[in-house]
């Protein structure tokens, strides 16, 4: 059995944390964030679970549609400069609660991860 590595993601401006134990995803708390493509903006549940592509929202967002995600607790946006090497869309910029810093594709189903610790 594969050793399976979970992400505990807070926000990088109020501090707040974004697992959400009510809605599991992958059998793990979900990591909540608001979410916005076009004028569709919804709540997401990104899997915690480090290289899961899996994700659930209460709206339907297209696949591989690259969405803004922002704080659902101060409503910052989250969403770096930095680009995905892998499929170009803008990465969002999260801290992890041991300190340090990961960086997640936004594009839905491309989940690029990258962790600076
Ligand atoms: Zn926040
Ligand atoms: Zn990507």
């Amino acid at each position: 059995m594969n050793k399976t590595v979970t992400l505990q993601l807070k926000c990088i401006y109020c501090g707040e944390s974004f697992m959400d134990p009510s809605h599991k995803v992958d059998g793990y708390p979900g990591i909540k964030l608001k979410a916005r493509t076009g004028d569709i903006t919804g709540i997401v549940w990104l899997s915690s679970v480090l290289g899961s592509p899996k994700f659930e929202s209460e709206v339907e967002f297209t696949k591989k549609v690259v969405a803004r995600f922002s704080c659902p607790n101060c409503s910052a946006e989250l969403t770096s400069t930095q680009t995905c090497d892998m499929c170009g869309a803008l990465m969002a910029r999260f801290k992890l609660s041991d300190g340090g810093k990961v960086r997640v594709c936004c594009r839905s189903g491309c989940k690029n991860v990258w962790l600076e610790l």
